[in-house]
């Protein structure tokens, strides 16, 4: 049987219907949804689907094991089938891909494998609650804590206005690249709307990309001066030379 994009039904032979359960006593065929008129006025079809058995890594946390009737599982790609994957981009901690988690070699149990964020999915638990031997290996503590922020990048991550891109509201913003670290000169700067964030000196120095998010008045905030940063050498020059100008205020 040829496998395609199309779902491939289960239907009685030479009828234009879906079985009325998987118990119906018919001579069946296996149907491309395409030749058929499939799900009529919203029917259920049966259908069947090729199955691979695999191994998996356990994503639901360990303190949600217990409670949880359904368990988060990603299955487990060997490296080795995938050529066009960078294995020194896969197991970089810095700039690896964003989707993908690599999984080094476990002697004897599994190859080196990587894991897909977009292949996550919902399993019932009760099965593997009573196999408690098919849990195979463990992530070290270190590899746990990567795994975390990376999942928790791929599925949201803070966002902020690039050098290159507009602001859409007047007020202050503050370099998100900055604020990991400590004891850097202040980042905040005052835009009006429509205004470019210039490059955070910070940033620029360790080659990091200027990330400019809005700051919101808290009940502490003191009054500041909203001057918007001076434009910068090159801007001048330009507009000294008169091929630009600056631009009118609000
Ligand atoms: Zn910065």
């Amino acid at each position: 049987m040829e496998v395609d994009s199309n779902l491939t039904l289960v239907r009685p032979v030479d009828e234009d219907r879906p079985l009325t359960s998987i118990e119906e006593s018919v001579e069946v065929a296996f149907q491309s949804e395409t030749d058929v008129t499939a799900f009529r006025d919203g029917a259920t079809e049966q259908c069947v689907l090729p199955v691979v058995r695999t191994l998996a890594m356990l994503a639901t946390p360990t303190c949600d094991l217990s409670g949880e009737d359904y368990w988060l599982f990603i299955p487990l790609r060997s490296v080795e089938t995938y050529p066009e994957i960078k294995r020194s981009t896969l197991h970089s901690t810095s700039k690896g891909y964003g989707n993908l988690f690599g999984i080094y070699a476990n002697r004897g149990v599994f190859e080196e494998s990587f894991v897909n964020f977009h292949d996550l999915v919902s399993v019932p638990s009760e099965p593997f609650r009573h196999f408690p031997e098919s849990r195979i290996a463990n992530l070290s503590k270190q590899s746990q804590s990567f795994l975390q922020d990376k999942l928790a990048r791929f599925l949201s991550r803070g966002w902020g206005y690039a050098p290159h891109e507009k602001v859409e509201i007047s007020g202050f913003y503050r370099c998100r690249g900055c604020m990991l670290y400590y004891g850097l000169p202040e980042s905040d700067v005052y835009l009006n709307a429509g205004d470019n964030p210039p490059k955070c000196k910070n940033c620029s120095a360790i080659k990091r990309e200027s990330s400019w998010e809005l700051l919101v008045k808290h009940k502490r905030s003191r009054p500041m001066k909203q001057i918007p940063p001076a434009p910068s050498v090159f801007t001048r020059t330009l507009r000294l030379l008169g091929l630009t100008r600056p631009k009118s205020g609000p």
